[in-house]
């Protein structure tokens, strides 16, 4: 079982992670910039963590045989201080790296007039740079945040936007809009195996990603696994496991995980897109 894990933040995860990841056949990553649990300050503490997402982090990836690509963003929930606004205006250099696969995550936290705005300012970058976008919704008050995400996403075309963190509840209105769903699976809240089983047997395959999500709260970066074996126990074939664990998030994407990493080195030497 090949494994490409399109939302995880192993920022925050140990070495030990990426070994049991690799043995459960994790092969490539995608780890969206997020919010640290310590609220940044200033502009250049968002750099040196972008910096981070795009040196050390593939660096420490390919130790253990895993290729490492992230998304990059201000975060909804930091998106609400004043003193963080100014990373929008450096986005747009990040946007043009070759392992920054995409916008994100972006969206709402507690849906503020401030969080509006750097969602859309966002969603125009991702138009201009030809980016794929991932889209948080908020844990509180789901239903209706993910409405409202539906409505602002829609000047996208929606083959080019996830909405991630979906349930039972949200999936439905998700799969009418054309978007990509996204599915955290955790040890013990949202999503479990079982329940994500039932869903695409309900909604299908297509334009399903499944991810761990794992950060530095409580979560498990083997739960795309779990998801594969439960899918195989409920009588899926290994290529229908293939496409939901591996083509599909390298069709979002559009990543070739196999291809060689062509990242940052951890050094400090960047390598640009295009000149
Ligand atoms: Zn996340």
């Amino acid at each position: 079982m090949r494994i490409f894990d399109p939302h995880i933040h192993m920022t925050s995860r140990t070495t030990d992670d990426y070994e049991r990841m690799h043995d459960a056949g994790v092969r490539a990553v995608v780890e969206p910039a997020f919010w640290l649990g310590q609220p940044r300050t200033n502009v250049g503490s968002f750099l040196d963590y972008f910096d981070a997402l795009l040196g050390w982090e593939p660096y420490r990836a390919a130790q253990h045989g895993i290729r490492h690509l992230c998304a990059l963003a201000l975060n909804p929930k930091e998106a609400n201080d004043p003193r963080c606004a100014g990373v929008l205006d450096e986005l747009p250099r990040y946007l043009l790296k070759e392992s920054v696969v995409a916008v994100g995550e972006v969206g709402y936290d507690s849906m503020t007039p401030a969080e509006d705005k750097a969602f859309e300012a966002q969603l125009a970058m991702a138009a201009e740079h030809d980016l794929p976008v991932l889209v948080h919704t908020p844990h509180r008050d789901k239903a209706e945040g993910t409405r409202r995400t539906l409505d602002v996403v829609r000047g996208l075309p929606p083959e080019r936007v996830l909405i991630d963190h979906l349930n039972e509840v949200t999936v439905g209105m998700v799969a009418d809009s054309g978007c990509w769903m996204g599915f955290s699976i955790y040890p013990d809240t949202k999503m479990d195996p079982g329940r994500m089983v039932a869903i695409l047997q309900e909604y299908g395959t297509e334009r399903m990603l499944v991810n761990s999500a794992a950060d530095w709260g409580r979560s498990d970066p083997l739960r795309t696994r779990a998801v594969g074996d439960a899918m195989r126990a409920a009588g899926y074939t290994e290529d229908d496991v293939d496409r939901v664990l591996w083509r599909n998030p390298s069709a979002f994407y559009g990543a070739d995980p196999e291809a060689p990493v062509m990242g940052d080195d951890y050094a400090g030497n960047t390598i640009k897109r295009g000149g």
